[in-house]
């Protein structure tokens, strides 16, 4: 069966580990979840745990899950939830009516650390912090037991309940799993589970003064929403043995397993929290949904698609050793996804005025040119055109350079979708620079009109002058540039003095004068472009380029 063949070869290794545990009965169904904590923006790395978590699910069959990880009150925010729940939503990662709250949780997990206490598996520690790390031990040297490590179970409950009513101050007792100090594995040295902390919660307010930790608390959490199959960071394979010591201790029937994967790595960008949080502070970028960041709002709003950031996750697949994928391959899927999707217009970012001085002074024609010449389910659109045009100001010569083919005096060109012009001369202002080009036009070369008397080496685009829409374009570069270095000798970050252009005073056709925040275009040779949610208005158009038409990177198969 060669169809079959080909399939299990495509599979990640998830897929197949997923495989193993359905044909040896382990599990009978596949849940997976998506567990972000709400202390901060997504960012392109999540979106591929989101939809790799979300792509299992579907693939099996299965369910998927948002689960806020919102153990740790000191840092969670209700904006973090909102903006967190939009982005998984655009995404289209769907987690129906499965929302849910770790920190509603609490309850069992205090049940679980008292069932542990009664199994002889927990003990209150009186050590301190600092204490506690040097009886860990290191690598080399094993770690020494507690001297609180035998306290009877009746104490242990006693002293965990008065944690709990607030009796003690935080850090003064903790209560922690009795493990195995000896253990090679430093996570199974007797781990902190839970920790007085007299602060209040986003969610619970000031009903709990006692937290439960992350590796504690994870596990109990996919167990209680019947996880099968938890994917997360390579940074927690350590942390395995302990996540299984959980949910078999606290007796979960048909535990969920870990798995891990290597995280999304990009170049010439910044995804770190402390950076991206200084760069908003000094004011260096708008927020965190500047374009040139990639956080998801970031990228919805540089003019991304959910498709093209699917694309791009298949495409980096899944795997097992970290490393950075180009940034580059982030561009390619973007343009693979809009190329034929969106029209082909006609702006011009750095205008120069062309003058046909044979063509009737006040007229206004209306040429019919095709949305998408790839794409003819896009239709046809009316482009005015006049007497006199705007076009790109390096689209005109008065000495032109070697294989130059386009506007210089007594040239001929073909103005895209219009007539051949041939360029008859200038005028320049005191200081030299060129103001107004000039030309004729030849009536019989209407395009569309079946010409075919000459040839013309130039192509340029132009938007008519009396009807055009003044508009404002932003054109991105890398925020860092990795060949570089990224950081600066002071560990600051070696920042792209021109990752930001913006053109005030660039011309677009009127057919786009009812584009609404997120609409995107192809801009005939200057790239695809994006209306911009934030600061464009009706009467001032701006746009983001979201990636430049040429590509440097290629798909080699
Ligand atoms: P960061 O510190 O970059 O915000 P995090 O791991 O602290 O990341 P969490 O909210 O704890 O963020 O993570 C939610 C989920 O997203 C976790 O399962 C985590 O493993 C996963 N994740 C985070 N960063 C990446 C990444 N770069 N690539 C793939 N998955 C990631
Ligand atoms: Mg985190």
């Amino acid at each position: 069966m060669e169809d079959n063949k080909e399939e299990v070869v495509s599979k990640n290794f998830i897929e197949q580990e997923i495989d193993k545990d359905l044909a040896e009965g382990v599990y009978d169904h596949v849940q997976t979840r998506f567990p972000p904590e709400p202390n901060g923006y997504l960012h392109i790395g999540h979106a591929k745990s989101i939809l790799l978590n979300y792509g299992l699910a579907q693939k099996y069959g299965g369910k998927f899950n948002l689960r806020f990880d919102d153990t740790n009150p000191t840092k969670e925010k209700t904006e973090f939830v909102e903006s967190i729940i939009e982005d998984v939503k655009w995404l289209g990662a769907d987690f129906e009516d499965r929302l849910f709250f770790a920190s509603n949780y609490f309850q069992e997990m205090y049940d679980c650390a008292i069932l542990l206490i009664k199994k002889g598996k927990a003990f209150v520690c009186d050590l301190t912090a600092e204490e506690i790390r040097e009886y860990r031990g290191d690598f080399k040297t094993p770690g020494k037991e507690s001297p609180y490590r035998n306290r009877s179970v009746e104490e242990n409950l006693k002293l965990f309940e008065e944690m709990k009513e607030g009796s003690y101050k935080d850090g003064e007792r903790v209560l922690r799993a009795k493990i195995d100090m000896a253990s090679p594995n430093i996570n199974m040295r007797d781990p902190v589970i839970y920790r007085v902390a007299h602060m209040a919660h986003h969610n619970t307010g000031d009903q709990w003064c006692i937290y439960p930790m992350y590796d504690f608390a994870h596990p109990i959490e996919d167990a209680i929403e019947r996880i099968t199959h938890s994917i997360c960071t390579l940074e927690f394979e350590d942390h395995r043995p302990l996540y299984d010591w959980v949910v078999k201790e606290c007796e979960f029937a048909n535990p969920p397993r870990q798995i891990e994967f290597a995280k999304l790595y990009l170049t010439n960008v910044v995804t770190g929290k402390r950076y991206i949080k200084k760069l908003v502070e000094d004011g260096i970028v708008d927020g965190w949904e500047d374009p040139r960041l990639v956080s998801i709002a970031a990228l919805r709003r540089r003019g991304y698609t959910p498709e093209s950031l699917r694309m791009f996750v298949d495409l980096v697949g899944v795997s097992k050793a970290n490393s950075s994928v180009d940034y580059a391959m982030l561009e390619y899927c973007i343009r693979e996804d809009l190329k034929l999707k969106r029209p082909r217009m006609m702006a011009i970012l750095d205008p120069i005025k062309l003058v046909i001085d044979n063509y009737p002074e006040e007229a206004i024609e209306y040429l019919d040119v095709a949305n998408n010449l790839e794409n003819p389910e896009l239709g046809e659109r009316k482009v005015p055109f006049g007497r006199e045009l705007y076009i790109e100001r390096e689209d005109f010569m008065e000495e032109p350079i070697k294989k130059y083919f386009r506007l210089f005096p007594g040239n001929e060109v073909r103005l895209m979708n219009a007539y051949f012009v041939t360029c008859t001369g200038c005028e320049k202002d005191a200081d030299g620079n060129v103001t107004v080009v000039h030309c004729t036009y030849d009536p019989e070369t209407k395009s569309g009109s079946g010409f075919e008397g000459r040839k013309v080496k130039g192509t340029i685009h132009w938007v008519a002058a009396s009807t055009a829409v003044q508009a404002e374009c932003r054109l991105y570069e890398n925020i860092v540039d990795e060949e570089k270095g990224k950081l600066n000798e002071d560990g600051s970050l070696n920042l792209n003095p021109n990752s930001l252009t913006i053109l005030k005073n660039c011309y677009v056709e009127p057919s786009f004068s009812n584009a609404k925040a997120y609409d995107s275009f192809q801009f005939v040779r200057n790239g695809f472009f994006c209306i911009d949610c934030k600061d464009s208005r009706e009467d001032h158009l701006v746009f983001n380029r979201i990636v430049s038409l040429k590509s440097s990177f290629k798909i080699t198969k």
